[in-house]
């Protein structure tokens, strides 16, 4: 395929967002920042008149896009596919790598799956530059090549993908569940794996987007550590998360520093990781204190940290902040079922749904299977699960085994 040209205010968001959608699903891009609309007329002539215009894909065969949004791209690309059969054995939700281990493992074992995601392949594995803890991968390997080759494996065993797609809504009608997505189509399933994973809440900070994954990151970061050898690390929370974050990176930074609202550690952090990080000369506590400025050109270079008590600004050099404020569930789709969530919004499953607080909801006469929602054949896996181990393998792990769940529910019941 020709390269797809992107053109775009350098410092324009969503310009960012099709950028990082294009690198996301590995298509090779240019990416053109123009400063006036001037230097674009010449290139296309009689069809550039106004800002409003920007950014402009120019996609192969002199196609152009003006503005798009990234569905309108992964339309042109033809990726936006429909399903091919109106009901199957089981459908997917979510092609982070819970979901898509659960389509390689579900097709190749002859279920016709379908795997709905409502952005690019990958998930939040997908935006991580190097992950170096997967098995099998001693020099480590970007999230999204990782996607990739694992889209790969599941379109070479039939999985229908429906990318760029998301549920408007869901419902349990005679054990089936069936899914209205927008833009009309309606999806029947016998069974369903949910695997929509975590959104890791922003700084709502305006500069965000455009530093996201150039000197801001989501998450404890750990396969970013050794890339900050002697560098100033700034680590965004107070947090278990946030500890073990500042904990490993105390290990290759030069300096390590915790930003954190409240005024002490105690009440947020585990008390063993409380007095380790006590003892670390590296780390450097800055309390009732948050991120109000991101500074730099093309990635991070610098931040203002203000003290939310004395109002007074400092300006730091890093080009590394880390953020573990927390993260929020994507099981919005879930709230007019009869799934049970946690209060944070995670699926509950198996033997969680029979223990306090959750048992007291418990009306079901069925005993559910390890990843089985509280609606029989719902399955979870990876980091939308209650109490699940937030790390690529064991997501992949998880998806894999929902299939053999899956398998066991279709043979009781179908
Ligand atoms: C920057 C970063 C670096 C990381 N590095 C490492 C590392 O080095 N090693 C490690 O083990 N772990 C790492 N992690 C954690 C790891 O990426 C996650 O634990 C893992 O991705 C969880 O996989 P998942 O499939 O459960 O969920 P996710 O990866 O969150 O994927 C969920 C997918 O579901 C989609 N979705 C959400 N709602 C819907 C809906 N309604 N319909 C359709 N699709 C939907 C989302 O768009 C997303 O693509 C990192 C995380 C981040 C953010």
């Amino acid at each position: 395929m020709e390269k797809i040209t992107v053109y775009g205010k350098h410092d324009s968001s969503s310009a960012y967002i099709i950028r990082d959608f294009l690198k996301r699903s590995l298509v090779h891009f240019d990416w053109v920042p123009v400063e006036t609309l001037d230097t674009l007329k010449p290139l296309f002539p009689g069809q550039v008149a106004d800002d409003a215009q920007l950014p402009i894909v120019a996609l192969p065969e002199h196609q152009l896009l003006f503005n798009p949004t990234v569905e309108d791209i992964a339309c042109k690309l033809g990726w936006i596919s429909e399903p091919k059969h109106t009901e199957y054995d089981v459908s997917i939700f979510g092609a982070g790598p819970a979901g898509l281990s659960a389509a390689v493992y579900a097709a190749s074992e002859g279920l016709s799956t379908v795997l709905v995601e409502r952005e690019a392949i990958g998930g939040q594995a997908g935006t991580s530059s190097r992950i170096e803890n997967y098995l099998g991968f001693p020099n480590g390997i970007s999230g999204s090549e990782l996607a990739e080759r694992a889209r790969q494996q599941a379109v070479k065993f039939g999985v229908d993908i429906l990318l760029v797609r998301r549920s408007m809504k869901a419902e349990f009608i005679g054990g089936k569940l069936h899914v209205d997505l927008v833009g009309g189509n309606k999806l029947i399933a016998k069974s369903n794996i949910s695997a929509t994973g975590v959104e890791y809440t922003r700084l709502d900070l305006p500069d965000e987007n455009r530093f996201l994954n150039l000197g801001i990151y989501y998450g404890a970061g750990a396969s970013e550590a050794l890339l900050c050898a002697n560098q100033h690390v700034f680590v965004v929370g107070g947090g278990n998360s946030a500890g073990q974050s500042a904990l490993n990176f105390c290990k290759h930074a030069r300096k390590v520093t915790m930003v954190v609202r409240g005024n002490d550690l105690a009440s947020s952090l585990s008390y063993y990781l409380l007095t380790r990080i006590q003892k670390k000369k590296k780390i450097e506590v800055l309390y009732n204190s948050a991120i109000t400025e991101l500074h730099g050109e093309t990635t991070l270079e610098g931040i203002t940290v203000t003290n939310t008590l004395t109002g007074l600004n400092s300006g730091y050099i890093t080009k590394f902040v880390f953020v573990c404020i927390g993260g929020k569930p994507n099981t919005n789709w879930a709230r007019n079922t009869a799934i049970v969530r946690d209060e944070a919004g995670y699926l509950v499953t198996g033997g969680d749904l029979m223990k306090a607080p959750f048992n007291s909801r418990w009306k079901n006469s069925f005993v559910p299977a390890f990843l089985e929602t509280s609606v029989p054949g719902c399955f979870a896996a990876g980091d939308v699960r209650f109490n699940s181990v937030k790390r690529v393998a064991s997501a992949v792990g998880e998806g894999a085994m929902a299939v053999t769940l899956v398998h066991r529910y279709l043979h009781e019941n179908y």
